[in-house]
C-alpha cells in the first residue's frame, strides 16, 4: 500500500526564493572572518554526519512531517541567505525536530540541525524561532566547531584526525557532561564565537526577510522562560551585552523586503498542532531513561526500485522498539527493520518496501501513526482516517464493519480493507486497528500483506498484543 504521505514535501516554493536574495547596502555592518582552522570542509561534513547518527540514537525525534517540513522551510530561507563567503557547497543543511521540552536547539558541523519542540512552543513568532536557527546556522557556516578544535590542538589536546570526532563530541569538559550523554554533542562556544554567531545570525535574518531584532527578542524569551539552566544559554553563553549588540547590528541592516514574511498563519498552525501532542519529556528525562532510538532511515532513503514482494517469513524471535519519542513500545519480528516514513513508522521485512512512481510503497509490514481527526468519537474518527487513506486510491475498499477489540488495554476498533498493491498489482489485505490517545488524537496500526499470504497473520497478532502506549 502507498504510504499516506508523499515524500516530496512542501518545500518546492523555496526554490523561488533563492533567486531573489538582494545585495544589501552595507552601512556599518560588521565584517566577520573565519578563525584559523586546520580541518578541511570535508572534515566538518564527516564529523557532523557521525555526530548526527549518534544524536539521533539518543534523542526522540518528533515524527510529524507538517512540523518538520515547516521548520525545514524556515531553515531553507535562512540557508539561502547565508552570505556567499560563508557558503559551503559541501555542506548539507537539514532540519529535524526533537521531541523535548527544553528550549534548545543545536547544529552540527556540516549542516545537521535539531530544533527542540520546546523551542518552537516558546517562540512568540516565526521570526523568533528563525532567530535561534540563524544563530545556529552561523556557528556551522563559520565552522566554529572545527575552529574550536583547532585551538584545542594547539594545546596538545588532540591527536590528529582520529581524535576529532571525540573532541567535537566531547572535548575538554566531557567529564562534567558524562551525566548527560547527549550534552556532549552540544559545543559550548566561547563568548567571542557567540557574538560572531549573533552578528552573522542578524545579517542572515535581514537577508532572509526577517527582522533581525527578533533574534534579540528570542534571547529575551529564552531568559524569561528559564532557558538558562540546562537550556540554550548554557550551551551558548551570553556575551554581556548580547541584546544590545544584536540590536545595534540590526540598525546597520536593511531587511530584505522582497522576502519579508507577513503571513504568520503557518507558525500559529504548527504551534497549535504541537499543543495537541502529549507533553514532551525534558532532555534530562530522556537522558535518565537511557533509551536508545533506532537510527531508522529517514525520509528520502527508500530504495529506488519497487518492492520485490519476495520476503522472508517473519522470524519467531521478536525485538522491541520504542517509537514516537518513547510514547509507544512495540515488538516486531527481529528480521524486520524500522523505516520512519514521515508521520508513520513502518516495520517491514527486506523486499517488502520500495519506491514506485516516486512514492513509498509497502507490500508487507506493520505501520503505526497518530492522526489528528476532527471527530473525537472513535468510530467516526476512524472513518475519517479511512477516507484520508483512500484519497487518490480507488482500489481501497472496506470489506466489513468494525469490530471492537483492545489495544494496550484500551478500547479499540478493528476493520479490514482490501487494496490492490500499487507496485505489484496484487490484491492485499489491509488491517486497521485504531484507538484514542489521551490528547484525543487517533492512534493507529496498519498491517498489510498480500491476500495469498496468510503466514503473516500470527505475526500481526503478536505485534498488536505487544503494543504499549504510555501517554
Ligand atoms: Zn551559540
Amino acid at each position: 500500500m502507498i504510504s499516506k504521505f508523499k515524500r516530496q514535501t512542501v518545500i518546492a516554493w523555496i526554490t523561488l526564493i533563492a533567486i531573489t536574495v538582494m545585495p544589501l547596502t552595507a552601512l556599518a555592518q560588521t565584517q566577520i572572518k573565519y578563525h584559523s582552522n586546520r580541518f578541511s570542509v570535508q572534515d566538518d561534513v564527516k564529523l557532523g554526519r557521525q555526530a548526527a547518527q549518534e544524536a539521533e540514537s539518543q534523542f526522540p525525534l518528533l515524527r510529524d512531517e507538517q512540523v518538520r517540513g515547516y521548520v525545514e522551510s524556515v531553515g531553507r530561507r535562512l540557508v539561502d541567505a547565508i552570505p556567499s563567503q560563508f557558503q559551503h557547497p559541501e555542506f548539507q543543511y537539514y532540519f529535524k525536530v526533537v521531541n523535548a521540552r527544553d528550549i534548545n536547539a543545536f547544529a552540527l558541523p556540516g549542516g545537521p540541525m535539531y530544533v527542540n519542540r520546546g523551542m518552537i512552543e516558546a517562540a512568540h513568532s516565526e521570526g523568533e524561532m528563525a532567530g535561534v536557527m540563524a544563530h545556529e546556522l552561523s556557528h556551522v557556516a563559520l565552522r566554529h566547531g572545527t575552529a574550536q578544535a583547532t585551538k584545542g590542538q594547539k594545546y596538545g589536546l588532540l591527536a590528529g584526525i582520529a581524535g576529532i570526532a571525540g573532541t567535537i563530541l566531547g572535548g575538554p569538559g566531557v567529564g562534567q557532561l558524562a551525566q548527560a550523554p547527549f550534552a556532549v554533542y552540544l559545543l559550548k562556544f566561547s563568548r567571542e564565537y557567540e557574538t560572531e554567531a549573533d552578528v552573522l545570525g542578524a545579517q542572515i535574518m535581514a537577508r532572509a526577510g526577517y527582522d533581525p531584532r527578533d533574534l534579540a527578542n528570542m534571547f529575551r524569551t529564552i531568559e524569561q522562560q528559564g532557558g538558562g539552566g540546562g537550556g540554550f544559554l548554557s550551551d551558548h553563553p551570553s556575551p554581556s551585552d548580547r541584546y544590545a549588540r544584536i540590536n545595534r547590528e540590526a540598525q546597520a541592516l536593511r531587511v530584505n523586503e522582497a522576502m519579508a514574511r507577513r503571513d504568520t498563519r503557518d507558525f500559529a498552525r504548527v504551534q497549535e498542532r504541537l499543543r495537541g501532542y502529549p507533553a514532551a519529556p525534558t532532555m534530562e528525562e530522556i537522558a535518565r531513561s537511557g533509551q536508545r532510538y533506532p537510527v531508522g532511515e529517514n525520509t528520502g532513503n527508500y530504495p529506488n526500485n519497487p518492492p520485490s514482494g519476495r520476503v522472508e517469513y517473519p522470524s519467531g524471535r521478536y525485538q522491541s522498539f520504542s517509537i514516537f519519542g518513547g510514547g509507544v513500545q512495540v515488538s516486531v519480528p527481529d528480521n524486520w527493520r524500522q523505516i520512519n516514513d514521515q508521520n508513520s513508522v513502518w516495520f517491514v521485512p527486506e523486499g517488502g518496501y520500495g519506491q514506485y512512481n516516486g512514492q513509498a510503497v509497502f507490500t508487507h509490514g506493520a505501520s503505526f501513526g497518530v492522526a489528528n481527526t476532527s471527530s473525537r468519537n472513535l468510530q467516526s474518527a476512524t472513518q475519517e482516517l479511512i477516507n484520508s487513506l483512500g484519497q487518490g486510491n480507488n482500489n481501497l475498499r472496506s470489506t466489513g464493519g468494525y469490530q471492537r477489540t483492545t489495544l494496550s488495554g484500551r478500547t479499540a476498533l478493528y476493520t479490514t480493507l482490501r487494496n490492490v498493491n500499487e507496485a505489484t498489482g496484487r490484491p492485499e489485505n489491509v488491517r486497521l486497528i485504531t484507538t484514542q490517545l489521551r490528547s484525543g488524537q487517533l492512534f493507529y496500526m496498519i498491517a498489510v500483506s498480500p491476500e495469498s499470504e496468510r503466514n503473516f497473520d500470527s505475526a500481526f497478532q503478536n505485534i498488536l498484543r505487544s503494543v504499549r502506549i504510555n501517554d
